[in-house]
């Protein structure tokens, strides 16, 4: 039986305030703490998921970086 020892941490959306789980990314796991991303299982909104080592938490965020009034695309 296979196991999954990878350990899930407990985020609250900030959209909706529905309490669920998630996994370190491959990113986190490469020091980078700040590029998670993840959707939300109750409204489906978009979240950055940050990973604070300190602690060992997980913390998510509104995803902020995508602005529909800006011309030009994402980094444009
Ligand atoms: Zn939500």
């Amino acid at each position: 039986m296979a196991e999954d020892k990878r350990k899930r941490y407990e985020i609250v959306c900030p959209y909706c305030g529905k309490v669920q789980y998630a996994c370190k990314s491959m990113l986190h796991e490469m020091g980078y703490n700040e590029a998670g991303h993840g959707t939300c299982i109750e409204c489906k909104g978009f979240m950055k998921l940050i990973y604070n080592p300190e602690s060992d938490t997980m913390t998510a965020e509104e995803w902020e970086t995508v602005k529909p009034d800006r011309k030009g695309g994402l980094f444009g």
